[in-house]
């Protein structure tokens, strides 16, 4: 375990709530027709990262699937047991880009009331499936606001069809829409060489030594947040693997054994807290500063 480190920024530790057949684009995803007929292994992936959260006493924050939600209410209804917020990332995965502005609003509006209505409170976050807004969807914040959330985390600041977000920085940042202010919470990037990338989540997680990734988390930690990313399948190492080219196949299951072990390295170095205490505390800070 690291964790000599002395911080105040917290960690946010993100779960996208998903099967493992959630991959987009490519050649094995299965169509939603036959989402109903595939054995799902969702609840094996998802209580082992609870109970390494519990054993952390760390708090995340579930980006669900509302397909998985409506299939598995339990476990929502689990998550918040264990003290976590719940948040949406769409009812079927998704790409915005694709979808156009009517059915995106569609979307994160009947994603967000069927959580609400599992779980009985408010939510506040919504997570793109696949990161997929881009400068075809000029209308994304202000839809995300226009359909009450409070937040977006899904914003990768090293990739290049984001540049277009107004004010965009690696740390926690407002936007104002016609619908009133939004929170975005970035995917938490780190510098190598003259390159961000974001190493604490899907394939350079994966990648990446656990240790260059535990010297980059503390780098992170001296001035923002550091946010997580990861599924229920990176914690499910028997979770069948579906067809796909062979760098996709590269970058989706490469050393998925270690992730465990540098998830426990990141969970050491700081306070992991729900997303929306996070936004709660700046909110007050920010305005006591006014
Ligand atoms: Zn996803």
């Amino acid at each position: 375990m690291g964790g000599s480190l002395q911080v105040n920024q917290p960690g946010f530790y993100s779960i996208d709530v998903e099967d493992y057949y959630h991959i987009l684009d490519v050649k094995g995803t299965p169509s939603l027709k036959s989402w109903d007929l595939i054995p799902s292994r969702v609840e094996k992936g998802l209580y082992a990262h609870f109970d390494l959260l519990d054993s952390c006493q760390a708090k995340a924050t579930c980006f669900f699937l509302g397909y998985i939600a409506r299939r598995f209410p339990a476990l929502v209804k689990e998550a918040l047991k264990r003290g976590h917020e719940v948040a949406s990332h769409g009812m079927y995965h998704s790409v915005v880009a694709r979808q156009g502005k009517e059915r995106f609003i569609q979307d994160a509006s009947s994603s967000k009331k069927l959580l609400e209505d599992i779980s009985g409170s408010e939510v506040l976050g919504w997570r793109a499936a696949g990161f997929s807004f881009d400068k075809s969807c000029p209308w994304y914040f202000e839809s995300l606001a226009q359909c009450d959330y409070k937040y977006d985390s899904s914003l990768l600041p090293n990739r290049r069809k984001h540049q277009i977000v107004p004010g965009i920085r690696d740390a926690i940042f407002e936007i104002d829409t016609t619908h009133g202010k939004l929170f975005e919470i970035p995917i938490s990037v780190a510098r190598l060489a003259c390159l961000k990338i974001s190493m604490f989540g899907g394939c350079y997680l994966r990648f990446f030594p656990r240790s260059l990734i535990s010297v980059k988390a503390d780098e992170v930690l001296r001035t923002r947040p550091l946010l997580i990313y990861i599924h229920p399948r990176e914690l499910d190492m028997e979770h069948p693997k579906i067809e796909m080219n062979p760098l996709r196949r590269f970058k989706s299951y490469v050393n998925l054994e270690s992730v465990e072990a540098k998830l426990r390295e990141l969970l050491s170095k700081t306070k992991y807290i729900r997303i929306s205490d996070y936004i709660q505390s700046y909110e007050m800070v920010h305005k006591s500063q006014q």
